[in-house]
């Protein structure tokens, strides 16, 4: 590592981190870049095996990564390992905390939907009292957003609905919709639902991450220095003036303890790291509202039906395949009532095959009724809103220790009848839209997974304008502190039913930009 002192010390090497980097750097600011992980090579890292070399025949080994369920012997060793960092939650109320130590973070292996968020979202207590309105709105954000769309090549069909705003999208062409869309599509429009189609970011080569994306031009200028498995256990504050001045760090494998200096820190260790870092260093918390609001979408809700037609191999061309994407449309005018608030979208996919679980049979029967329901399915999920609640938070558990010695996150964490109530009204919609499509439905679930489960995980530093109910500014910046920018999604003020990075990067791209100019005109 270069034995320098950094203008900007950035914690974290995912999106957000990345974001910052790719930003800072081409303005001319030298960067040092901590990540906790290795960094990962593709073809080192990677082995073929078949399913019958592995011991537990691609399953995920038993008690190695309980709150992980996304884990299997394929990408055990993606994860973060439980019991090297662990965390704790209430012994009645699950949460899964679901982490990528990697340089490069949960980029490399995300699902790459890409949305934006609307002003449902940005203005939600004038349009429903649910939670706290950003400091900031769509129109702010629009102008960020179009230039996160642009480097991560994002496809999409534009609609003009306000809830589901249009972005920058690349050139999409969309194959047309199979019978069994067609008509799902008219179903749902007979009862005022728009179905669209999902956007996602195409990237270079199938990868959109911080590692091809973002880090390489940041890397090209040659102000930035990346130090891999160095975890930063505490932030260092100057005495006199109050302000950061650099960080502690723990190298993974040696153990030894070091120091960094920098002018100013950017956090984007992840929502829940950056909080836990700064709970730990104990700074940056005068509101008290540190770790409170913590969000993440509601995943779990499913319906599964199957088309008649397409049964026994019979279906004809055409018939099935294909997706459609439904935004949220509950909630949408304050005159409609129901017994929730908030919303969520569907996403809705043709041509898949049953899963043994929805028939009562065995042995010779069972395999009958699979074969004989292949390829004709219709699924319907959901990912809806949760409501931001001080009440949901982490805080830190001092009898708990990572094997760093570094003290560990306890999650407190319930969902309430507005979480319950909405996926119930998701399930029984979903079920009257495919039953309405003249389909059989073999399977129907209204229970949310436990929170977590989205690795959506937001809030917890939310920005505002008032420092006595929000850690961060408008920017992103720390209301106590002026040289800390948090720019992952521990920002949010409310969480949406869209997956989170595009605002993540969104606003890092934003508070970088402000930073810098802070910078230049020397106020940090
Ligand atoms: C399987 C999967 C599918 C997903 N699908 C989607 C999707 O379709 N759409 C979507 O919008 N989002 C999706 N997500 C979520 C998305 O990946 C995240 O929102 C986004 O990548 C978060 O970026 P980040 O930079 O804030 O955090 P991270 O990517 O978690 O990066 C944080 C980095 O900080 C490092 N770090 C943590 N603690 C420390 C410390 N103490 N010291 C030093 N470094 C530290 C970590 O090693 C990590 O590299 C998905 C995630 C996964 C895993």
């Amino acid at each position: 590592m270069a034995r320098k002192e950094h203008d900007v010390l950035i914690v974290g090497s995912g999106h957000s981190g990345g974001m910052a980097a790719n930003i800072l750097t081409q303005k001319g600011i030298s960067c040092l870049m901590l990540d906790a992980g290795p960094e990962m090579d593709y073809e080192r890292d990677r082995t073929t095996k078949a399913v019958h070399e592995l011991p537990y025949r691609g399953f995920n080994k038993p008690g190695r990564l309980p709150h992980v369920i996304q884990a299997n012997e394929f990408n055990a060793n993606q994860w973060v390992d439980e019991q090297e960092v662990p965390y704790t939650h209430n012994a009645d109320t699950q949460y899964n905390w679901v982490r990528v130590r990697l340089v490069g973070g949960r980029s490399h292996f995300w699902a790459r939907q890409s949305f934006r968020l609307s002003d449902y979202e940005f203005k939600a207590a004038e349009i429903d009292g649910g939670g706290d309105n950003w400091p900031i709105s769509l129109a702010d954000l629009a102008p960020y957003y179009s230039r996160v769309e642009d480097i991560f090549k994002v496809s999409g069909r534009k609609e003009g609905w306000p809830q589901f705003p249009d972005g920058n999208f690349v050139e999409s062409t969309f194959s047309p919709d199979s019978e069994t869309i067609k008509r799902f599509t008219e179903v749902a429009n007979q009862r005022g639902i728009g179905v669209s189609k999902m956007r996602s970011s195409r990237g270079q080569n199938g990868l959109a991450s911080s590692i091809n994306l973002l880090l390489p031009d940041a890397l090209a200028t040659g102000k930035l220095d990346i130090v891999s498995n160095a975890i930063v256990r505490q932030l260092g504050v100057d005495k006199n003036t109050g302000l950061l001045n650099g960080a502690h760090f723990v190298e993974r494998h040696s153990r030894r303890e070091m120091q960094v200096k920098a002018k100013v820190v950017v956090l984007a260790a992840g929502s829940l790291e950056s909080t836990r870092l700064l709970l730990n260093s104990g700074i940056a918390n005068s509101s008290g509202v540190m770790g409170h609001y913590l969000m993440d979408q509601i995943y779990g809700v499913s319906v599964v039906a199957s088309v008649a037609e397409a049964r026994d191999r019979k279906a004809r061309p055409g018939l099935m395949g294909g997706s459609a994407f439904v935004p949220r449309f509950r909630n949408l005018k304050k005159t409609e009532k129901n017994n929730f608030i908030k919303g969520y979208c569907l996403n809705v996919s043709s041509g898949g095959g049953a899963a043994p679980r929805f028939f009562a049979a065995y042995g010779e029967e069972l395999e009958k009724k699979l074969e004989s329901y292949a390829g004709s399915c219709v699924t319907g999920s959901i990912y809806g809103e949760r409501v931001a609640r001080f009440e949901n938070h982490v805080r830190i558990n001092k009898d708990v220790v990572d094997a760093w010695g570094i003290p560990a996150l306890h999650v407190d964490f319930r969902d309430s009848d507005n979480e319950r109530n909405l996926a119930k009204d998701a399930a029984d919609t979903l079920e009257e839209l495919f039953r309405a499509s003249g389909w059989e439905i073999l399977s129907k679930t209204d229970r949310c997974f436990p929170p977590g489960r989205s690795i959506h995980e937001q809030g917890t530093c939310r920005m505002g304008d008032n420092p006595k109910t929000s850690v961060l500014n408008k920017w992103n910046q720390s209301h106590d502190i002026k040289n800390l920018y948090v720019v992952d999604a521990s920002a949010f003020v409310t969480c949406g039913w869209q997956n989170p990075t595009m605002t993540i990067l969104s606003l890092s791209m934003r508070a970088s930009e402000h930073l810098a100019e802070q910078m230049r005109q020397g106020t940090i």
